[in-house]
């Protein structure tokens, strides 16, 4: 098989079977790429009326034909489930290594099933899948979770919003990388499913090398051509632009613009910060960025979506304080954009000043 490595790994969690089967060709290519193929075997396994946050619930990671192959930007990988915060069938993709470390191990898709009695972590070392008991890692953050796991490969992970339910919890990947939306980290929670640690030694087998190489240089350069911005800044880079569009979320989604935009802006960042730009799996992008050096060294900086939800959404330009706390988001498994939207509603609900949220953060540091 070509692009796709032909299996799908099914475990169920309540009993600990584990049970591999061929993945139909013709359902791959009908449903072609990660969201299409997670989203059609969630669609065929599970009942509408199920609760997202039973046993009954599956949760599925998935990999496209181009996943770890070396077009560009192929590191993705998908998780369909059931959505705690939704009730409707969600996906959510993400970047990182972990996709193209499912596909090296021979997975176009992992199904999740059932719930364990106590808390456990997957492994996959290529055929070697085990599910390993987790109570040492339980309470951990995705920090220290990644620490202890990543020497065995590739960690994907819920932290302490997951193991509580949260609705708005993520799973995150290699310490910061996100599937971050629907609450799928209460779904993983729910399963007492800690971690999935992955590793791959094989290859994606391609039909026609010399043409693939071609398409993916022409690829690539054409990528190039167009995300110098996002290379620069990362997608920081849309703060001001929005902002001078007037399609800036602010003020808990009442306003359309923030007079302290610039504040919060990939440009301000870059002139005030000491960052480098990283890359996902075979990426020329590389949109993500760290602070290399000062109080927020090692710190990611925050997503396009993260500075307006924490900060302009907030009435907020601090942008320590929204530094700091996508680092705590990330390491408690919270989704970025629903935390700080979530905190501007409760704020106006309330009538508090926005003020007693960046204290808060500012205390934390
Ligand atoms: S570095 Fe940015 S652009 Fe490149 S794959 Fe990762 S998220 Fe996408």
């Amino acid at each position: 098989m070509h692009g796709w490595t032909g299996k799908n790994v099914i475990i169920d969690l309540t009993d600990g079977k584990i049970i591999e089967n061929n993945s139909d060709l013709n359902e791959l290519r009908s449903y072609i790429g990660g969201r299409g193929l997670g989203v059609k075997l969630y669609y065929d396994l599970v009942t509408a009326d199920i609760d997202p946050l039973s046993p009954e619930n599956i949760l599925i990671f998935t990999t496209g034909p181009l996943t770890g192959t070396r077009a560009p930007l192929s590191g993705r990988h998908v998780m369909v489930s059931k959505s705690p915060l939704t009730g409707t069938i969600f996906d959510s993709s993400s970047g990182g290594f972990f996709g193209k470390e499912l596909k090296f191990a021979s997975v176009d898709a992992l199904i999740i099933k059932g719930a364990a009695d106590e808390p456990v972590y997957i492994s996959i070392q290529d055929d070697d899948i085990r599910i390993n008991n987790a109570n040492d890692l339980w309470g951990k953050n995705v920090r220290q979770c990644t620490d202890q796991l990543s020497g065995k490969g590739h960690v994907a992970c819920i932290g302490r919003a997951g193991e509580r339910l949260v609705p708005i919890a993520n799973v995150m990947n290699d310490y910061f990388h996100a599937c971050g939306r629907g609450g799928l980290g209460a779904v993983m929670g729910s399963k007492k499913l800690k971690a999935i640690v992955v590793k791959g030694t094989r290859k994606t087998v391609i039909a026609d090398e010399e043409r693939f190489e071609k398409g993916c240089k022409e690829a690539s350069n054409l990528i190039k051509k167009g995300s110098s911005g996002l290379s620069t800044y990362g997608t920081s880079a849309l703060l001001n632009l929005m902002n001078y569009q007037k399609i800036l979320p602010a003020g808990n989604f009442r306003k359309n613009e923030f007079n302290n935009a610039s504040m919060v802006s990939g440009e301000f960042i870059k002139e005030n910060y000491d960052i480098k730009g990283h890359a996902c799996y075979n990426c020329t992008i590389a949109c993500k960025h760290i602070i290399k050096s000062g109080a927020f060294e090692g710190y990611e900086v925050p997503e396009y979506e993260t500075l307006w939800s924490f900060g302009p959404d907030n009435n907020n330009s601090d942008i320590g304080s929204i530094i700091k706390v996508n680092r705590m988001c990330n390491d408690y498994g919270i989704d970025t954009i629903s935390a700080g939207s979530t905190i501007a509603a409760y704020a106006e609900i309330m009538g508090e000043d926005v003020k007693e949220f960046t204290e808060l953060v500012k205390k934390n540091r």
